[in-house]
């Protein structure tokens, strides 16, 4: 990774995203040469551009083991921001495991999923303990929350630092969670009425962006049949963009414990 220092880290984690050259489909250097000049973002990442991919809300029997397979099928490692209440049960817990077993890194998204700028101190604590419980030993060391919703201020910020926690936000949004409706109401941000072309279109926004230069963690959210019967084209898109798959959060320099 050119420099940006991605590949150092994280030693607990089994890594698969680590230093193999982009498989760019090569007859001649000018083909090389062409993809360079016309794609900067790329000649500054000659492994391909960093995604990370991570899904929120869950898990859900119906659909995070669709998502798994989709995953383990890539060689994907994904973050899976889970919620406490959905591993309360032995089918959560079932859940749980699996995501462990794929490889995946288990990060924390609350008990259920409040605005959390709306709570006492108290509450939000109790939110991340509670959730921390039941997650067990999973989470490997690292500990990630995403605020739900990604509400926070310098309040819950303080709250997530006192528990250990680092914040992990996204840089793309996928909006999958709102697209049908986005695609009956008509979208307020002229996304077209294609998901995967909408997807496409902030990806390449982000690979143009100097700021994530470095890469970009995706937000998506494995409770819904929408996203896990488009991930493997989602998947297939960013491959032909020019993307890589980064094994885990810890790859990047600002979510380093
Ligand atoms: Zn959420």
């Amino acid at each position: 990774m050119g420099g940006n220092g991605l590949q150092a880290f994280p030693a607990r984690h089994p890594v698969c995203g680590d230093g193999k050259p982009l498989e760019v489909p090569m007859r001649s250097s000018t083909i090389l040469l062409a993809l360079l000049l016309s794609l900067p973002v790329l000649a500054a990442n000659p492994e391909g551009y960093p995604l990370h991919l991570t899904f929120d809300d869950g898990p859900n029997p119906a659909t995070t083991p669709q998502v798994l397979a989709i995953l383990a099928r890539h060689e994907i490692k994904a973050t899976f921001f889970v919620c406490g209440s959905r591993l309360a049960s032995q089918a959560g817990q079932r859940l749980l495991e699996a995501i462990v077993a794929g490889g995946h890194q288990v990060a924390n998204h609350t008990w259920d999923h409040p605005w959390l700028t709306r709570l006492g101190d108290a509450a939000i604590r109790k939110q991340i303990a509670d959730t921390r419980a039941v997650i067990g030993d999973r989470e490997n060391g690292f500990l990630f929350l995403r605020p739900p919703g990604g509400f926070h201020d310098t309040r819950v910020d303080a709250l997530v630092a006192a528990a250990g926690y680092r914040l992990a936000m996204w840089d793309i949004d996928t909006n999958d969670w709102r697209f049908n409706s986005w695609r009956r109401k008509g979208d307020p941000r002229g996304a077209p009425a294609n998901f995967l072309a909408y997807v496409g279109r902030e990806t390449a926004a982000a690979m143009k962006s100097s700021r994530l230069r470095e890469g970009s963690v995706v937000l998506m959210h494995d409770i819904h049949a929408y996203t896990a019967n488009r991930l493997e084209a989602l998947v297939q898109n960013w491959e032909k963009q020019g993307c890589r798959f980064v094994d885990h959060l810890g790859f990047w320099p600002r979510y380093r414990p």
